[in-house]
Parts: structure tokens; sequence; C-alpha cells
């Protein structure tokens, strides 16, 4: 029978497996243990449903064994096995589990480190065989199947025989080599230690017949053996443990072992809850978003059990859109199991316990937030965005709940602030909470209309994601000082003299700037401004889009177009303005020239785009040339 290749992808990372000089080969036996854990979570809880599936809880086991001889290392779960397709699409494919699109968008060069810590499951065996058989029946067949592979150049699978339903899984360990020392594998005493080491959580009994040697009756130096079957591992489930002896590599094995991810979390949290509803939960902010996060293909939810019983792999309605980045198990004794999913969403009982992870959560964060900044930024950078979308989501309908999440750099060293600092902080005289929006950091600082706000001693929060104004318009306020951004119409920043002081100087040359603005068909106004220190123009706007909003809500796939509404300032103290005093008495169309290069610059300053740059280009030399 001719091979059958692998798909081209599971050739790929097979290839990095056999390759790989990744030294923790010896996760492959955990990533095996919990394939076969979920095969009997899987009959297990078809069994709670279908009343013709006779299985028992006790009888569910995983058996590993070990044949020297052969060089094999077995292991053995009576789950749901495999039918003969399913052997050919689980095992033929690497597809789903979204490791390789994974690390294809990440540096190549680390593929050896991301492969050996992701989860990248049965692979993984790879690492120590230079041949794998998968025998196996799936539950209430007939017919078994054989699955053989040596690695690279495809598999094949044949009917075999097997009484039992479920999966054996025989490895032959590689020789040894001169850096790896294979033999290991083969080796009771290690593979009790890997057990215990990384899956001991493992909820059903992981069993291996133990070695006891003990002193022969009646003799002094005589040894005997007998052999036992044992049970290996606790069985209790992490979540389920004392807090205070789990420790910090168990929590992130398991991390890492269920969620797929070769960082370690940011943060985890342990809760058990007690009263109307009583859960256990184990909770994981990652330390980075998942390549899909931000797209359409990303599900949030956590798994939920009932009593160790995994009866969903990702209940959705656990977690709130905001937090859905969040990842972990809850655990609930008063959840029924017989539940399908329109009913789980109506009980009563997984609502509470939504309600109660969502404040746990927050409060988790809000004390990351005041502790360990470097983390918080670190979450911040990967997660913030989520969280100011929340806040402007459903017409901020829970933007009470986020606002205190919310963390801003500003103008102060640029440094992180949340808003109750930033309102701390503020100067006595000062009246609003103040914002500039820009793509980055640098470019914000360089905003003309940023000097005026910073000279006053006002902080300056810096916004540069596209959803930030959107978040801070939907709050509208804070703690009752509103949120202004500096390039709005009316800042309010001067004195009672000063303001009169412009108005007579705009009233006096009203003249002037309804000539200029005849000149600019898209701007409202053009006038003086107190704004600018040093710069000689800006752009203000009125009304309720802000530039930073026009850009952003023009970039999307909508075909109205909106438009700011734009207010040309000029700097009032600056030499241009007594330039265009004089244009206006003397060279009306040199100030039209003028004005179409003012208003050209202060696009430019904002980002935006020049409507018709030959134009500009050819003026601009004309001007220089004179
Ligand atoms: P993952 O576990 O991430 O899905 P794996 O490569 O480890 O990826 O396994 C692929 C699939 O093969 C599993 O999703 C499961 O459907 C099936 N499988 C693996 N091991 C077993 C087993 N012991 N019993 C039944 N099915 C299994």
């Amino acid at each position: 029978m001719a091979k059958k290749q692998f798909k081209a992808e599971s050739k790929k990372l097979m290839d990095l497996m056999i390759n790989s000089i990744y030294t923790n080969k010896d996760i492959f036996l955990r990533e095996l243990i919990s394939n076969a854990s979920d095969a009997i979570d899987k009959l297990h809880y078809r069994s709670l449903t279908d009343k013709s599936i006779k299985v028992k809880k006790n009888d569910f086991e995983i058996f590993i064994s070990i044949d020297k001889e052969n060089r094999n290392l077995i292991i053995k779960d009576n789950g749901c096995g495999m039918t003969k397709e399913e052997l050919e699409n689980n095992l033929g494919t690497i597809a789903k589990s979204g490791s390789l699109a994974f690390k294809e968008e990440h540096d190549p060069k680390k593929n050896i480190d991301i492969i050996g810590q992701f989860g990248v499951g049965f692979y993984s065996a790879f690492m120590v065989s230079e041949k794998i058989t998968v025998n196996s029946k799936a539950y209430g067949e007939k017919e078994a199947y054989s699955w053989v592979s040596s690695g690279i150049d495809g598999y094949e699978i044949k009917p075999c025989e097997k009484e039992e339903y479920g999966t054996e899984i025989i490895l032959k360990i590689k020789e040894n080599t001169e850096d790896v020392n294979y033999d290991d594998y083969l080796s009771d005493y290690q593979i009790q230690d890997l057990i215990k080491k990384y899956s001991n959580y493992i909820t059903y009994p992981i069993k291996m017949e133990v070695e006891h040697r003990h002193l022969k009756e009646g003799t002094e130096n005589e040894y005997e053996t007998h052999k036992e079957i044992e049970v290996i591992n606790d069985m209790i489930p992490l979540w389920k443990r004392e807090k205070s002896k789990i420790t910090e590599e168990e929590y992130n094995t398991f991390y890492s072992d269920k969620f797929f991810d070769y960082e370690n979390p940011l943060k985890v949290i342990h809760t058990s809850a007690e009263g109307i509803v009583s859960f256990e939960s184990l909770l994981y902010i990652p330390s980075h978003a998942p390549y899909d996060y931000y797209t359409k293909q990303y599900e949030k939810g956590l798994q939920l059990y009932s009593n160790g019983v995994l009866i969903m792999e990702k209940c959705e309605d656990l977690l709130p859109d905001y937090f859905s980045f969040v990842k972990g198990v809850v655990d609930s004794p008063d959840l029924s199991l017989n539940i399908s999913r329109e009913i789980l969403q109506q009980d009563k009982n997984l609502k509470l316990i939504a309600k109660n992870i969502e404040n746990k959560i927050k409060k988790e964060l809000l004390t990351l937030m005041r502790e360990d900044k470097e983390k918080y930024e670190k979450f911040w950078e990967s997660f913030g965005t989520q969280i100011k979308f929340g806040i402007y989501d459903q017409f901020g309908m829970n933007k009470d709940k986020l606002v205190d999440l919310l963390w801003f750099a500003t103008s102060k060293n640029k440094d992180y602030l949340s808003l109750e600092d930033y309102v701390t902080e503020m100067k006595e005289d000062q009246k609003s909470i103040y914002y500039a929006c820009g793509e980055t950091l640098d470019k914000i600082e360089m905003l003309p209309q940023v000097e005026r706000v910073k000279e006053k001693g006002y902080q300056i929060l810096y916004c540069t994601d596209s959803v930030d104004e959107f978040a801070l318009k939907t709050l509208d306020s804070y703690k009752e000082k509103k949120f202004v951004n500096v390039s709005k119409e009316d800042l309010d920043l001067d004195s009672e003299e000063e303001k009169k002081n412009l108005e007579k100087l705009n009233e006096d040359h009203k003249d002037l700037f309804t000539f200029m603005k005849d000149e600019l068909k898209e701007v409202e106004e053009v006038r003086f401004t107190n704004r600018l220190k040093t710069h000689p123009v800006c752009l203000a706007t009125v009304g309720d889009i802000s530039i930073e909003m026009e850009k952003v809500m023009n970039a999307m796939p909508v075909d109205q177009k909106v438009k700011a509404q734009k207010v040309l300032e000029i700097n009032s103290s600056h030499k241009i303005a007594k330039k265009l005093e004089e244009l206006y008495e003397k060279d009306k169309d040199a100030l039209k020239d003028y004005t179409k290069i003012l208003y050209a610059e202060a696009r430019m300053i904002e980002g935006l785009p020049i409507e018709n740059p030959t134009e500009l280009a050819s003026l601009i030399c004309e001007k220089l040339s004179e």
C-alpha cells in the first residue's frame, strides 16, 4: 500500500520536530497524556447525555508501559478513540492547532524555541521517536485501525486487531546519540518523574506498572522484586488544589499546556467562591495578544467544568467582550451537565459566576496597575485597545466599569498615567482634562497646539490609538472634568483680558480673514489664535468631529466620508501675521498663494493629505525664488 503524504504544513512542522535541537524534548509526554485525557473527557461527556453509551467513570484510565527490549513506550487510553477518517484527519494535518500560522507570523529564527514550548500536540512525539504507531478503535465501532509513520515521508493506515475502544500510541524511541540519552524515555523512574512534573493534575488516573524491590523474607541481603500497578498522578485538578501549595511553575505549565502559549502568563488569578453558587476558577491574563486576537477568528471563552468534568471547551458567556483575552477554567458543581448551549446562556448560576469573574478580573487589573506598572504597561500594549473599545462599544454601556482601567501616555515624560492620577495631579486652575491625538507620541509632542497647553503647566493625554478619541468622547468627562482636545475650537486657556485682546485683534483683521477664507473652500474660518506659542499655524476644529476622527472614519470601508469642520488658526505674534497684513494692502494675488501654502502646512502638521501636491510644490518654489 502506498504511503500517504502529510499535508504541506504538517510536513513543515514535523520537519522542525524531528530536527529540533530544542532541549526540552520531555514535553511530548504531557502532550500525549493530555490528548488521552481529552479523549476520555469526550467519551465521558457523551455518556452523560447519551444513555446508550455505557461507560463507568471509575474505569477510565491512561496506562503507560515500557517495553525496553523493543525500545517502545506505550500510552494507552480508554477514551473515545478514532475512526479511520478521524485518524486520517486528526493525525494527517495540524491545521487546527494554529501553531504554524503563529510561527510564520513571527521571526522564523525563533521557530525552535516557539515550537518547543508551544502546545504542538501529537507531533512533538517525533522529537523522541523514530516510528509512531497509533492503534485506535472508536467507541461503538467494530473495526480498529492502525496509523503508522516514521516521520516526514508519510503515513499508512490499515485495519488492526484491538479489543477495547480507545487509543494506544506506541513510540519506538530513538537510539541514543552523542547529545541525547533517549534511553531516559525507557526508564520507569524518568517517566514517572515526567508524569508527576507535567501531568499531575490530569483528572484521570495515569497508571504504570511499578517495580518494587524489598528484602527477601528470612534473608539479610537477598532482594526480590514484585510488580504492582500504581496511579502516578494526584488526579486533583490544579484549580481544586490549595493555593499555597501550588508552585509558579505548576501554574505556568498548566497554562502553556492548556492554552498553547509559549510565553508565561502575565498574571494568574486563582479563586474560589462559595455562596448562592459555588465555583473555583483559575484565570490567566496572557502577556501578549494571540496572533489572531484582533481578528474575527479569535474566539473568547473559558473552559467550563462541572465537578471536574469538562462540559464546554469555550464558554463565551463567562467573559464580557472587553475581557475576551482572559484564558482559564471555571469549575462549578452548581451547573447541570445535561445542558444545551441555549439553556446554559439563560442559566442564572452561570450569570452569577460570570459577574463574579468579571469583578475579579477588574480588581486584579487595577492592582496590577498600582503595584506593577511595568507589567501593566505590557498588558496595556497588548489589550488596551480592547478595553478602550469596550468603553466605546454599545453606546458606552460599560464605560463606568472600565474607565478606571484606562491608561495614557502623557506630556509629562510620556509616562503612563491613570485618569485618577491625572486628576490628582491637575493644577488648581485647570478646568479640563486635555488630550491630543496623533500617530506616534513624538508626532503629538510636535503638534503646535500641544505647546501652549504644556506651557500652562497642564498635562496632556497622548492618544495614539485610533479608538482613543472615540472612547474619550463616549466618556465625555471624568470626575466632572470634561475631556478637551487641544485642537478644539475654544480651549479656554486665556485670561479675560487675553480673550478680549484676541477678539479685538480678530475684529480688526476681519477683512483679511474673509479674503483668506474665500480662498479656502473647506475651511469654516480663518483667524488669529492664542493657542500657538512659536508655531505659525495650526488647524482647529469646530463641532463634534475632530481631525483624528475624520482620519479614522475615512479609513473605514464605508462609502460615506466625514469631514471635520476646520478652522485655520494663525499665530498673531508670529512674523507671518505682519506679512499677511502687508500683502492684504499691497498684493492680493500673492496673499492668495500664501493662504494656500499656510493651509497646506497646517494640514501637513495634522497628517492630512495635500490635495494637489504638485501645485503646492510649484507655489513654494516660486516664493522661494522671489
Ligand atoms: P490538538 O490536541 O491541539 O488538537 P494534536 O495534534 O495533539 O492537536 O491532536 C490532533 C487531534 O487528534 C486531536 O484534536 C484529537 O481529535 C485527536 N487525538 C489525538 N490523540 C488522541 C487520543 N489519544 N484519542 C482520541 N483522539 C486523539
